[in-house]
């Protein structure tokens, strides 16, 4: 009986540390660049309003990273992780051709 208490309090801390290693990990996920060949492949541009019209006529002013859905972060934030990268982090000013308005 102790013995089990004792896992269970061992377990909870282990997914407790787990949850907060995670966290920390995203926060520090690195930035993607716009040479990283996925950024190369969609577009991404760390400022919206230097997106290639011409090539990406989808994109139409005021679509940025932040009210995209993609977008793992606050619409205030200025970074946060973006799957389409690979949990890097794009700018929240940023944008790409994967770009898909937040509902
Ligand atoms: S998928 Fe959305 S959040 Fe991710 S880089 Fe493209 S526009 Fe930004």
């Amino acid at each position: 009986m102790k013995s089990s208490r004792r896992s269970f309090l061992i377990t909870s801390l282990g997914v407790a540390t787990t949850v907060a290693l995670s966290r920390q990990a995203f926060a520090d996920a690195p930035k993607a660049t716009e040479a990283d060949p996925t950024s190369q492949a969609l577009g991404y541009k760390l400022d919206a309003t230097k997106v290639d019209k011409a090539k990406f006529a989808k994109y139409a002013p005021g679509q940025d990273c932040s009210n995209c859905t993609f977008y793992q972060g606050k619409a205030t934030d200025a970074f946060a992780p973006c799957p389409m990268f690979g949990g890097k982090q794009v700018a929240g000013k940023g944008w790409c051709s994967a770009y898909n308005k937040k509902a």
